[in-house]
């Protein structure tokens, strides 16, 4: 007696071959019905054996196509029809709300990579080959269910032999959506900078190869937007590429050609190197190895380099063609967004390139590439965008109410909730930017698109100056105001599933605190509806604003009055400026009552690495401490002096006050010792004190568990001492790994907290 069942699938199913897979098996175990996409996942009807039926249902949870994410396989009995009709794909349904999460970019798989190495095969060195297991997704969606027609492949008809290929439930590009070839796919264009195009098709790539070869500067169109491209081992090359895009220091990524090419530049763990080989082919930073042909200039001053492996077969045949290395970096001046689309590519990068490789397929959302960092653990994300967004998330307890987050101003990310559902967008940027504030109302359009939520509450941090806030308050709904340290400590919860309490440490740069000031090294009791400030760094005066935060030497001065008084401050002053009057002006700032103070962690590394000389100024964010945590890396973690830190409480907040840490700095310096041991024992001594402090306050409020986040946890050396230290004390503790711990997971905190409200 045949019984038929209605199988609702859940989850990333769309755009990943889940239907010829369920057709496949369905046919091999003799079942009749459908399967289809609608705007909730897939839906499957099959009819045949109980046993058989079990057996489809056990693949589809248990051994589901390799870019599928099932969260859910839901059957119900329903009256067998007896049909005889076999096993059928139909149509997308469009009806409804989509609810489908849309997959994630992904690199192009061996097989499409074997086809474009054979010059028998029809897609011999086509640069777009993609299949039903890898090639764009998220940024050629326009619109749900995932069909071609909601795609920026709309415009490109079929051939003959690729419609076959698309009808035919054995092959592997069945309803391949972005399917594609010589005939009739998208094609390659060499232009002038001026956007004249000198070359098409294979001719393109060719040039572009032998350009990028004689030294040169290419922006390339790739799958988010373009890229600036030029010979990584070239430094007269890499040096144009850094004067024209005006970026003095900020370290350039490589793209190398597999992980062989990877490992002759980093020394790759086995978690970094799955992470690089891995479908969402993030930038991987790990520690540079010595004696590479890569330019000095393409990460200067770094003992780290970001590598990439090629995601599209575009990549893979520059590369092929180069037989270097390659600078790839965004297409953009500064921290602008990417330029996506040929015209902004033209009018941006023209003036940066000296030829654009590009085509005619559409991007239709911006979107960087991912960075995550190696840390001899898991790999920790520090950069959440191509090929990860918009892979949706778990909320630790559902939204009562669909829900906007905003996030913050720098690495800006969005966020959309729904029940459990959590969707994070790509990394949009910072807002200070025009352009990025334009692409930050783009982003969450097509994210509430996508995601099918229509927000009735918006969510945002307490700083009213943000320009997230202020787009936030305009749009016309209810609002939840988030403390920007809550934030960070709710997405670590969120990360892992949890609700709390736990005794949270948020080390930041800055975030306004309800009382008006700018908080930065926080010690919270926190679950996801509140938080306790229990201890905090001690504050420092703040002489200049955010001038201080460009110009480190400022809070090394302020830091000094802290620690010294006025009159060292004054001695660090005319050291440090580089104009005395300066320097008398920033001293005088920093012992007046009314000059604004933080208790920010960030600013007191800035404040480290002038004194020891590191660096006065940056010319990007968190410049100076990401050179003070090298030089302390070049030290052993054992055997580190332990600078001390004074504490006290205020009342029943507990103040770490790195007053004497600064002065043993100084001291330090002054006597001789080599930055490098100062820098480790600034680490530890900072270190050990926050590790002490979180486990004593725990204590006093009964907690098991700590969770740090916060951008200055990417500084990989303290993190491991802090980790290191909360060892011993059998507390649990939570760090960021599939999120930022820096403001690119503001938005994750927010949706977690505001979900109850
Ligand atoms: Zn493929
Ligand atoms: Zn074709
Ligand atoms: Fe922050």
């Amino acid at each position: 007696m045949p019984e038929r069942r209605r199988v609702r699938v859940t989850g990333t199913v769309q755009g990943v071959g889940f239907r010829p897979f369920v057709y496949r098996h369905a046919v091999a175990l003799g079942l009749s019905g459908f399967v289809r996409n609608d705007s909730e996942g897939v839906l499957i009807e099959i009819e045949g054996r109980g046993s058989s039926l079990d057996e489809l249902c056990r693949l589809l949870t248990d051994a589901p196509p390799p870019l599928a994410r099932v969260t859910g396989v839901r059957a119900t009995t329903t009256r067998a029809g007896g049909s005889a009709e076999g096993f059928r794909i139909i149509a997308s349904a469009p009806e409804g709300r989509p609810d489908a999460p849309v997959s994630i970019d992904t690199a192009t798989c061996d097989a499409c990579l074997a086809e474009v190495a054979d010059p028998a095969d029809r897609r011999y060195r086509y640069p777009f080959t993609n299949c039903t297991d890898c090639g764009p997704r998220y940024t050629i969606v326009t619109a749900v269910p995932y069909d071609r027609p909601a795609t920026t492949m709309a415009g490109f008809t079929m051939c003959g032999a690729c419609q076959a290929e698309y009808d035919d439930p054995a092959d592997r590009r069945f309803h391949a959506q972005p399917n594609a070839c010589p005939t009739c796919g998208p094609t390659p264009r060499l232009c002038l900078p001026d956007g004249t195009t000198t070359d098409v098709g294979d001719g393109a790539l060719r040039g572009a190869a032998r350009l990028l070869g004689g030294g040169r500067t290419v922006a390339v169109k790739g799958l988010g937007g373009f890229h600036l491209a030029t010979d990584a081992t070239d430094p007269e090359a890499v040096a144009t590429l850094r004067r024209r895009k005006a970026r003095d220091d900020k370290p350039f990524a490589v793209l190398v050609a597999d992980l062989t090419g990877a490992r002759a530049l980093c020394d790759l763990d086995d978690a970094a190197a799955a992470a690089l080989c891995s479908p969402g082919r993030p930038i991987v930073v790990a520690a540079k190895r010595s004696g590479t042909p890569v330019a000095p200039g393409v990460a200067p001053g770094l003992p780290d380099l970001g590598v990439m492996l090629p995601y599209t077969a575009l990549h893979h045949l520059l590369l092929v063609a180069v037989g270097r290395p390659l600078v790839l970096t965004s297409g953009n001046a500064s921290d602008e967004p990417i330029a996506h689309t040929d015209d902004d590519a033209v009018a941006r990068l023209g003036p940066l390139c000296d030829a654009l490789l590009t085509h005619d397929r559409p991007i239709h959302i911006r979107c960087d590439d991912s960075v995550v960092r190696g840390t001899g653990g898991p790999v920790q994300v520090l950069r959440r965008s191509r090929g990860m967004a918009p892979e949706p998330l778990a909320l630790p307890r559902p939204a009562r109410r669909p829900l906007l987050a905003v996030g913050a101003e720098l690495k800006s990310t969005v966020a959309v909730a729904k029940g459990t559902t959590v969707t994070l967008s790509h990394h949009i940027g910072d807002l200070e930017h025009l352009a990025a504030h334009r692409s930050f109302v783009q982003a969450i359009d097509h994210l509430c698109h996508l995601a099918g939520v229509r927000p009735e509450v918006v969510v945002h941090d307490l700083h009213p100056e943000y320009l997230s806030t202020k787009l936030a308050v305009d749009l016309d709904l209810p609002t939840v105001a988030v403390q920007h340290h809550h934030a960070h400590i709710a997405a670590c919860l969120a990360e892992h599933g949890r609700t709390g309490p736990v005794l949270g440490v948020a080390f930041d740069g800055t975030g306004l605190g309800p009382d008006g000031s700018l908080w930065g090294g926080e010690l919270l009791v926190a679950d996801l509806d509140g938080y306790e400030r229990v201890g905090h760094l001690a504050p420092a005066p703040l002489p200049g604003g955010t001038s201080a935060i460009r110009e480190p030497w400022r809070m090394a001065v302020a830091w000094t009055h802290v620690a010294l008084g006025s009159a060292s401050a004054e001695g660090a002053g005319a050291a440090l400026a580089d104009d005395p009057a300066k320097g008398a002006a920033v001293a005088a700032l920093a012992a007046r009552d009314t000059t604004p103070t933080t208790t920010s962690a960030g600013r007191l590394f800035d404040a480290v690495a002038a004194l020891l000389g590191v660096r006065g100024r940056v010319t990007y964010e968190a410049q100076a401490a990401i050179e003070l945590e090298a030089l302390a890396r070049t030290r052993p973690l054992a055997g580190a002096a332990t600078y001390p830190v004074d504490r006290r409480w205020d009342g029943t907040t507990l103040v770490l006050d790195p007053g004497p840490l600064v002065a043993t700095v100084i001291a330090e310096r002054d006597a001789g010792t080599a930055p490098a041991d100062i820098a480790a024992g600034f680490h530890e001594g900072l270190g050990r004190a926050t590790a002490a402090a979180a486990a004593e306050l725990a204590g006093r409020h009964g907690l098991s568990t700590v969770a740090l986040s916060g951008g200055v946890f990417q500084n990989a050396r303290l993190t491991a001492v802090v980790v290191g230290a909360l060892a011993a004390t059998g507390l649990e503790v939570l760090t960021h790994h599939r999120v930022p711990c820096n403001d690119g997971g503001i938005s994750l905190g927010q949706a977690a907290v505001a979900a109850g409200a």
